[in-house]
């Protein structure tokens, strides 16, 4: 949930970094969030927090909320060290992907689904009509986001947030946020001692942070409340409504496993690069399961989530509406994976290449830098495999004569090792 100020890529962006689960570095394409190394070394704030609030206070007003909202919402409202801590937190080991889906897909979890989808069948056949989304991956986030409304996080938004905006890494993200979630709050849509969420102002069964919310929360049981908290039915139609304006069409599938030929390129497995089912077949890639979409016209990019040794799948844009909910590769795949599973289907053909360690934050950070004094232009090393380490790597692989899949291992970084 997934950077630091949300781009219009990913609302949630933040929270993709910030949550542990997600963190092992398969970030796509949204911005990635600032350095938390040196460069960003917490400061202590030069003023107290009330007199931060003063200040804040000033700016709230101006933008339109009430003296009395404001009051409320920040009365007994201290900063709460636990957020500042997870906010600075660095995980130096991360889950492989395998081990990722593992839990996220988990058999109990498919079961809950299924439940799930017959006890809310008769509000979701609604959403499903006015939003034209596919139930399963609207369930599927559900249950991705707050294991279908049971773990919402227990945390006070307006102090997390609050604090975020005090001494957080990234103030002005935590004040955009606070300022909405006042809004909300003012709106009547939820008081302020029932607005909880995770630590980094995640809220409710949707997981959305209050700028999201603002967008794309809808009442959908009518009781002139969008209440992602109380009522499934309003969390399930506010995911449908995201999803929906991100571009999810009915029918279209989020993507499917697929066989890749002897001597294929590999390079060609990058989420920039879109061509119809019909191309990917003509260059021999065969689906693994049998599921396609309907239509061969339909534009999909070719994903190796542990490189050109692990599972290949073929994602449609219906993927890239996923990304936009939350901007991590793992997460999308997890979403498609439960939705299929939903439904009896999911089981993947390819084997994980579970003998390979995956490259702690260090590493990560070493590679890149080893890359950059290759000459390879990275940005900062930050320890995130996005976009450009992917192409960095790919480069590297491709100036050795190996599969160029883009994707970095311990073998890869020892021969960067070598070489230096
Ligand atoms: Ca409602």
């Amino acid at each position: 949930m997934r950077k630091p100020v949300p781009s219009v890529v990913g609302q949630r962006c933040l929270l993709v970094a910030a949550l542990s689960l997600v963190s092992f570095g398969l970030l796509t394409s949204c911005t990635e969030p600032p350095p938390k190394g040196a460069a960003a070394e917490h400061a202590q704030p030069v003023q107290s927090f009330s007199q931060w609030r003063d200040t804040f206070r000033v700016q709230a007003l101006a933008a339109g909320i009430s003296p009395q909202t404001f009051d409320t919402a920040f009365e007994g409202v201290e900063p709460d060290e636990s957020v500042i801590t997870a906010d600075r937190s660095q995980p130096e080991f991360t889950r492989p992907v395998w081990q990722y889906l593992e839990s996220a897909v988990s058999p109990a979890r498919v079961r809950n689904g299924q439940g799930q989808l017959l006890q809310n069948a008769e509000a979701l056949q609604r959403i499903d009509g006015t939003y034209g989304v596919d139930r399963e991956a609207v369930v599927a986030i559900w249950g991705m986001e707050s294991n279908f409304g049971q773990q919402m996080g227990s945390k006070n938004v307006i102090r997390s947030l609050a604090t975020l905006a005090y001494e957080g890494r990234r103030p002005d993200f935590g004040r955009d946020q606070l300022i909405a979630a006042l809004q909300i709050i003012q709106h009547g849509d939820v008081p302020a001692s029932n607005m909880v969420g995770s630590w980094a102002g995640a809220m409710g069964q949707t997981q959305f942070i209050p700028t999201t919310y603002n967008r794309h929360a809808v009442d959908f049981d009518g009781d002139g409340r969008r209440d992602i908290w109380g009522s499934s039915t309003d969390a399930l139609a506010s995911t449908a409504n995201y999803l929906s304006t991100s571009g999810w069409q009915l029918g279209q599938g989020w993507g499917f496993e697929v066989r890749l030929p002897q001597g294929f390129d590999y390079a060609l497995a990058d989420m920039d690069i879109r061509k119809p089912i019909s191309e990917w077949q003509r260059l021999g890639v065969q689906t693994a399961t049998g599921n396609l979409p309907d239509n061969p016209q339909t534009s999909a990019s070719l994903l190796l989530p542990a490189g050109y040794r692990g599972p290949a799948f073929l994602v449609t844009d219906n993927f890239r509406a996923i990304l936009k909910y939350n901007n991590s590769t793992s997460y999308a795949l997890a979403v498609g994976l439960l939705a299929d599973g939903f439904k009896g289907d999911g089981q993947l053909v390819g084997n994980w290449p579970v003998e390979d360690t995956p490259l702690s934050r260090s590493e990560r950070i070493e590679l890149q830098q080893r890359l950059t004094a290759r000459g390879q232009s990275l940005g900062t090393a930050d320890g995130i495999i996005g976009a450009n380490t992917r192409k960095a790597v790919r480069a590297y692989q491709q100036s050795l004569g190996e599969p160029a899949d883009g994707y970095p291992t311990q073998a890869l970084l020892k021969q960067l090792r070598a070489t230096q």
